[in-house]
């Protein structure tokens, strides 16, 4: 569409300064502000009679202007002018501020539609300078804009209609009317036309659900292009398999499900036309740290350094810590690297690195800081994918010569948006437990029973088990450490004054944390009160309770995570969820996490629940804006998906000339996002 290539300020009644005031907005373009859709609308059509107002109604009334206006002036010097209007049904006071021709534009005796907010005190009904219009010139559906100080409604309602004068009688739709016609869609000029100015509600519908499902499709078939960009040509391939000689370190055998997770990723690295590029989804405990080693043992076998990146310190210490027991046979040589090591320790670590002393380095994020080099990274492994951002990614992959990229994920995620957010990955699953894995019974409690849970916390301990509970999520501004400390003093003093209690928290050093996690997984310390660090990673097969304060504080997402840190051994476990609050929302997330411990439901409820925001974390930054779909909308994220499917297809792949301006709207789209991984 060429209209965007037309300045808004060559529209009539726009001068520079309201057209920056547009640009606020995101609009600089005439195309762009077709692309401008209205925040919401307001329906003129369901006609309220004045008899039926309830007090603080938004209404629209159809009613007679019946008596003159009275004028004056508020007691703060305010020019107030006030009429009756009245239908068959009732009266209505109309009362407007500063407005003196008022009186000019409500002629007496006329009849009107009036609309906005309604007060009916004791049968009074009136309404404060409502929007109105001529009973006979009403349109049905009124766009209401997103605005900014200085521009009004009606500006923005002018220039569109201008606009939407320009776009010429037959236009380039991206949808050809074969597909449109295929999957039921309207067209675009019928869409653009009814998103701004309905006919009536049910065009507006119409039109909303074409612009929602091409934008979809074109962000599904941008980020599949993407994919298929990525995986040209296989940079680091290697000669052998060592998949089954790692499965011989290891105290078990793999499942299957873990066994076919590493099938395709070798099968990648082996390939020479492809380079890995693989998200490997399992549910917490499904083992995915073997599957990773056993593709990082195989790279290392061929000669490649292998670079495994976790979200926090205790993590990769943990990781560490296993790899390096696995290992301990073999010639494999393995480092730890995390902010918190010392400065000559890190330096020392850094020298090894860049001289290929070192084949397996696990660490933090001080991995991707300019300072670490490597002498020929051929793999990068993140775990606990959706806390890393697409920017950090790509920057610990450009210190490699293409590496292959393999990203751990215990998030499940609604199979419609994995698809989004995943989009340039390839996804393995791996949808099984490791054999012998007990039940979790989870139970939501309110606080008044927190100290019978906490009698049953400490009989499970009297028994040999240990336990974790996870204090109240501070809000922000409060002090997590305080919080923390003083939670796990009051426990100390009047619950468990004979147990070991540990703390972990956020603010503790590495060196403290590490100290704590290796007292309680040496079963040295019975109880663990922390804060949220434990969320990922953690693995004390002998924990078998876990508690979890002000629940409702969490997503489900979240609380999932937490709870998969006990029912990890042998023994029958148990999550407590403590919470008060009442609301309908809250209590039916509470009720999702006691009724399921699939991950996938769990994530559809939180999906549903508390919309998309939970699932990208800073990834989020690296899609491109949408206008008018919501990545919740799983039945058009899964229309716009079988619709790509078909277009793949249909269009040879999108070469195919029937489908140019297609191609033209994903090209647009994804140019006007901020992040380079992406161009
Ligand atoms: P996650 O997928 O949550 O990262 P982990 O990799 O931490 O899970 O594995 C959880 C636990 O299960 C670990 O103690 C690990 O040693 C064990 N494990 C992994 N795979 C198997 C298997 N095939 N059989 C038995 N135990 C396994
Ligand atoms: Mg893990």
């Amino acid at each position: 569409m060429s209209l965007y290539a037309m300045r808004i300020e060559e529209l009539s009644g726009i001068g520079k300064k309201r057209a920056e005031l547009f640009n606020k907005l995101g609009v600089f373009s005439v195309g762009e502000l077709l692309n401008f859709y209205p925040r919401t609308y307001e329906d003129w059509s369901e006609i309220t009679d004045i008899s039926d107002v309830e007090d603080g109604d938004t209404v629209c009334i159809r009613a007679s202007v019946h008596s003159a206006f009275q004028s004056g002036f508020t007691k703060n010097g305010k020019y107030i002018a006030k009429t009756i209007v009245t239908d068959e049904t009732g009266a209505c006071e109309l009362i407007y501020f500063n407005n003196k021709y008022i009186d000019r534009m409500l002629v007496n005796g006329n009849t009107y539609r009036f609309f906005g907010k309604a007060s009916n005190v004791f049968g009074n009904v009136s309404m404060i300078a409502p929007t109105f219009s001529p009973d006979s010139a009403t349109a049905e559906v009124r766009p209401i804009y997103n605005l900014t100080a200085g521009l009004n409604n009606n500006t923005v309602v002018n220039a569109v209609k201008q606009a939407l004068k320009l776009l010429p009688e037959t236009i380039n739709d991206p949808l050809p009317d074969t597909l449109r016609e295929k999957f039921g869609l309207c067209g675009l000029k019928f869409a653009i036309e009814n998103i701004h100015f309905p006919k009536d509600m049910e065009s507006l519908n119409t039109a909303r659900k074409r612009l929602i499902v091409e934008e979809l499709l074109v962000l599904n078939l941008g980020l599949r292009s993407l994919k298929s960009h990525k995986r040209a040509e296989n940079m680091n391939p290697i000669a052998d398999d060592y998949s089954d000689e790692f499965e011989g370190l290891l105290p078990f055998s793999f499942t299957s499900a873990q066994k076919r997770a590493v099938k395709d990723c070798i099968g990648d690295i082996k390939n020479p036309e492809i380079t890995l590029n693989r998200l490997v989804q399992g549910d917490v405990g499904s083992g995915k740290t073997a599957v990773a080693g056993s593709v990082c043992y195989t790279m290392i076998k061929n000669g490649m350094q292998v670079a495994f990146m976790v979200p926090t310190e205790i993590l990769a210490e943990q990781h560490y810590n296993s790899f390096k027991e696995i290992f301990k046979d073999t010639d494999v040589k393995i480092a730890l690297l995390t902010g918190s090591l010392k400065q000559s320790e890190k330096n020392r670590v850094r020298e090894q690195l860049k001289n290929g002393d070192i084949d397996l380095i696990i660490g933090t994020h001080a991995l991707i800081t300019d300072k670490t080099e490597f002498l020929n990274l051929g793999l990068v492994v993140t775990d606990e994918q959706h806390r890393f951002g697409v920017a950090q990614r790509a920057k610990l992959l450009s210190k490699g010569n293409s590496p292959h990229l393999l990203v751990m994920s215990a998030t499940p995620i609604p199979r419609t948006l994995g698809l989004i957010i995943f989009g340039d990955l390839d996804i393995s699953i791996i949808d099984e437990l490791p054999p012998g894995r007990q039940e979790i019974d989870t139970l939501l409690i309110g606080s008044d029973k927190r100290a019978r849970a906490l009698g049953f916390i400490k009989k499970e301990i009297t028994r040999g088990r240990q336990a974790y509970i996870v204090c109240p999520l501070v809000e922000e501004g409060e002090s997590d450490l305080a919080s923390a400390e003083e939670y796990a003093a009051e426990l100390m003093l009047n619950y468990f004054s004979d147990i070991p209690v540990g703390i972990l928290h956020g603010k503790m050093k590495a060196s403290e944390k590490e100290a704590v996690m290796r007292d309680f997984s040496e079963n040295k310390i019975k109880l663990l009160v922390a804060t949220t660090v434990i969320e990922v990673g953690i693995d004390v097969p002998n924990a078998t309770i876990m508690m979890i304060e002000n629940a409702e504080r969490f997503g489900l997402s979240q609380l999932h995570q937490l709870r998969g840190r006990v029912g990890r051994g042998s023994e029958k476990s148990w999550c407590i969820l403590v919470s008060d609050s009442t609301t309908e929302n809250s209590t039916e997330r509470l009720k999702t996490m006691c009724s399921t411990r699939d991950g996938f439901k769990i994530a559809d409820a939180d999906l549903k629940l508390r919309g998309p925001g939970d699932f990208f974390g800073s990834r989020q930054h690296g899609l491109p804006e949408l206008s008018i779909s919501s990545l919740a909308d799983t039945k058009n994220l899964s229309l716009s998906q079988r619709i790509a499917d078909y277009v793949i297809k249909d269009s040879n792949n999108l070469t195919d000339d029937r489908y140019r301006a297609l191609k033209a709207e994903i090209t647009r789209l994804f140019r006007t996002t901020g992040d380079s991984t992406l161009n």
